[in-house]
């Protein structure tokens, strides 16, 4: 498996040769496991929660693997996420499998073989795969994209501060985890009510399930670096799944590090499962992911096509300068660069 994964996280051409031609051998025994994503600040208790969880489902005879999707990994090097204590009761056992986020490239790229290795994971018997991310930048929406379930981890306190929770985030959340209630209980009860109810507000302003962005968002590199106005423009493109009809978002109170409420939210998560198996939304959410992935990364790859285009290469510093200066509106020298980009491909349909 380790060595599976490695090879489809290399970026020597011939081994991405290798690897997709791994990718289509496995797929047909990938796809049987449950897939379960889970997110929080660094802090909030995730590795103390999945330690728990993946412990208690080993004993039940699933087998387990954690995959991490950690922007930070690709933007200093350094990772919230992979820090090789974590978790050791559980990575010490044979039955589970942990692997920390993929380390280069963009969160489009990470995410992208981060999905893979999931795949990985099934073909090789894993029937659950937790997919770890930490609540910053747009690694939230990634991971909601490559899974059936997603699950949010908060502090007691997160009910004080709604500002703080990223409504996005908490529109795809079907499970709200308020961890640490044994800190304190009354503040983990507020937050319980408080986020109920602006689950419930942001239940009734849902759009239809066609209506959705795609699951990475709008842009596959990190937040902050794509325009918030490019959002709109992918919506209705793929759908996303966050309209549920079969279920509503719940919000419970856990205490990963006394072990409190794990085996309660497994039970919500097999009735989630049930429910979205019994009326084909399981199927219907997986095809949609799978969708949105290969035209994110179309997109993705043509934005690198086009930026090494050697007739872009070479007009584009020139456009730009036009573009600041205001002499020409940014559509025209948008299009102007795209002709130059077909031209580029299609030399014989641009000689006039
Ligand atoms: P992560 O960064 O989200 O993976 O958080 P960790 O699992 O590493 O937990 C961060 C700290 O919070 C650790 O010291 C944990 O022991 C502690 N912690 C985790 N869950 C709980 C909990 O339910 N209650 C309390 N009191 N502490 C917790």
């Amino acid at each position: 498996m380790a060595k599976a994964i490695t090879l489809l996280e290399s970026t020597r051409p011939d081994h991405r040769a290798q690897a997709d031609a791994l990718l289509t051998g496995l797929l047909p025994r990938a796809g049987r496991s449950l897939r379960l994503g889970i997110s929080g600040v660094p802090g909030v208790g995730k590795s103390t929660f999945i330690e728990a969880l993946g412990l208690a489902l080993l004993d039940q005879g699933h087998r387990v693997a954690v995959l991490a999707v950690d922007p930070s990994s690709s933007v200093s090097g350094g990772s919230i996420l992979g820090d090789k204590t974590r978790m050791e009761r559980l990575s010490m056992d044979p039955r589970a499998y942990i692997r920390p986020s993929p380390s280069s490239g963009t969160l489009g790229g990470v995410a992208e073989k981060t999905r893979e290795a999931m795949l990985v994971c099934e073909a090789a018997g894993f029937d659950i795969v937790i997919v770890e991310t930490v609540g910053v930048g747009q690694s939230e929406t990634a991971v909601a994209g490559m899974t059936d379930m997603y699950c949010l981890l908060q502090l007691p306190n997160a009910g004080d501060d709604l500002q703080a929770i990223k409504k996005g985030v908490m529109e795809l959340a079907d499970l709200v985890v308020i961890n640490k209630a044994d800190l304190d209980d009354a503040a983990a009860t507020r937050a319980q009510a408080q986020i109920t109810s602006s689950l419930r507000l942001y239940g009734m302003h849902r759009r239809p399930a066609h209506d959705h962005r795609s699951p990475l968002g709008h842009a596959p590199g990190l937040a902050g670096v794509a325009g918030a106005g490019e959002a709109g423009s992918e919506r209705g493109e793929h759908g996303e799944g966050a309209h549920r009809p079969f279920w509503e978002p719940r919000v419970m109170r856990m205490s990963a590090l006394k072990g409190e409420g794990v085996d309660a939210f497994w039970r919500a998560v097999t009735e989630f499962q049930a429910l979205q198996r019994a009326n084909g939304a399981f199927e219907e959410k997986r095809q949609q992911q799978a969708l949105a992935w290969m035209w994110e990364r179309i997109q993705s790859g043509l934005k690198q096509q086009f930026k090494a285009a050697p007739a872009v290469r070479g007009a584009l510093e020139d456009i730009t300068a036009r573009v600041l200066g205001g002499q020409l509106a940014a559509s025209t020298a948008a299009r102007e660069l795209l002709a130059k980009f077909s031209g580029d491909r299609n030399p014989e349909d641009s000689k006039d």
